[in-house]
């Protein structure tokens, strides 16, 4: 005969009511992919009958339901500790993510068993953030034409096309016709966000030389940084390399242009601003680093959120609208690179961008 102890069932017992109760999906599946487990909510989510207990028909089940995501694929792509992650699956209006979770080595050799399907229903989350960008994209589009009139109107009494007019008159419209631009660039900027976050943002990819690109931009925030008293140097490692990388120009001009603006932006009068060039691997490497503000360490996990700004940088700077970073940072991955930053308060900040590099047969061949 076998005797459970009574600890053993009472943690038996805690543990189904937690799997019973659960709102998301969970599969056990051993290394050949036999299911061990599965929860009522994945039973539910993949509307199995209540006869449906081998594994075949489970994993059909999953098939049918998440057409093309590749179980095997997913499971071996996963790493322990690293879920791989289907973000955003939609299956007859709900929508899905799934975590392919691989068990660490002990627990392994613990269960004989190696990977946990996770399955989350966000479809209310999504549907909540899609209303919200919608919402977004209607005010700015409304908001865009009234703020382009008065940009107009600003500008002719400006010019004194409608009359003379005094030198504190145009002062106080100078202040509007400059607080009217920072809407205007708002606007901008969240229906670029916007753009970004539904996936309508496209791409038109060309052969270039970075350096260019950072030369041009570099051109462009040079007064700014000479009027603010800082010394802003260039340099390329190699000395004379060329960075030929496929890339969206308009796109990495932006972002280019993102970094720099910010680290002239958050840098202190008599501060420097090194934009550096190289090679490492297969990437080209652009470090923006500045002898700024920095970033507070509690609050460096949200630098690149939407709308987020430090609160040292709004008593530095009040006008911002915390979404370059987040623009950067997405059109970068969307080249395939990576965005990162390092940053102590009070001494100054370093921002990385890479780029893969294009091979060299594909950099200097006719096209
Ligand atoms: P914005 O500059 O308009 O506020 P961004 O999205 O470009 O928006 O930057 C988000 C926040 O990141 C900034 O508000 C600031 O807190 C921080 N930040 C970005 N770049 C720097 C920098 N070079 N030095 C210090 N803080 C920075």
């Amino acid at each position: 005969m076998f005797f459970i102890s009574k600890q053993s069932r009472t943690e038996k017992a805690k543990l189904d009511i937690v799997t019973e109760n659960m709102r998301e999906g969970a599969i056990l599946l051993d290394e050949h992919q036999v299911v061990l487990f599965i929860n009522p909510a994945a039973r539910v989510m993949l509307g199995l009958a209540k006869t449906d207990h081998d594994s075949k028909s489970i994993l059909d089940a999953f098939r049918r339901k998440f057409k093309g995501v590749e179980i095997n694929q997913c499971v071996t792509t996963a790493s322990p500790g690293k879920p791989f992650h289907v973000p955003e699956i939609e299956v007859d209006s709900e929508i899905f993510q799934i975590f392919f979770s691989c068990l660490s080595k002990e627990d392994q050799v613990r269960y004989n068993a190696w990977a946990l399907i996770w399955i989350e229903d966000i479809t209310e989350a999504k549907m909540l953030e899609r209303r919200k960008s919608e919402f977004v994209s209607v005010v700015a589009h409304q908001l865009r034409t009234p703020l382009s009139g008065l940009k107009w109107t600003l500008h002719m009494l400006i010019n004194g096309d409608f009359g003379a007019m005094s030198n504190e008159q145009k002062t106080f419209l100078l202040k509007s016709y400059e607080n009217n631009e920072r809407m205007i660039a708002l606007v901008n900027d969240m229906l670029a966000a916007d753009r970004i976050e539904s996936g309508r943002l496209k791409y038109t990819l060309l052969r270039i030389n970075m350096r260019d690109l950072v030369e041009n931009v570099l051109f462009e925030v040079f007064p700014n940084a000479q009027k603010r008293g800082l010394k802003l140097d260039f340099a390329c490692i190699p000395v004379d390399a060329k960075f030929m990388v496929l890339v969206d120009p308009t796109k990495l001009r932006a972002v280019l242009q993102n970094l720099l603006e910010n680290a002239v932006k958050y840098t202190l009068k008599g501060g420097t601003v090194t934009i550096t060039l190289e090679v490492v691997g297969s990437d080209v490497r652009v470090l923006i680093r500045d002898s700024g503000i920095g970033i507070p360490k509690n609050q460096q996990g949200q630098i690149f959120t939407r709308f987020f700004r430090a609160g040292n940088a709004i008593k530095t700077e009040p006008s911002g609208t915390g979404l370059g970073l987040y623009m950067v940072k997405k059109i970068i991955e969307q080249h395939g690179g990576k965005c990162w930053f390092e940053s102590e308060e009070g001494k100054g900040s370093v921002f990385y961008v890479t780029i893969p590099l294009m091979k060299a047969e594909d950099a200097y061949k006719q096209i």
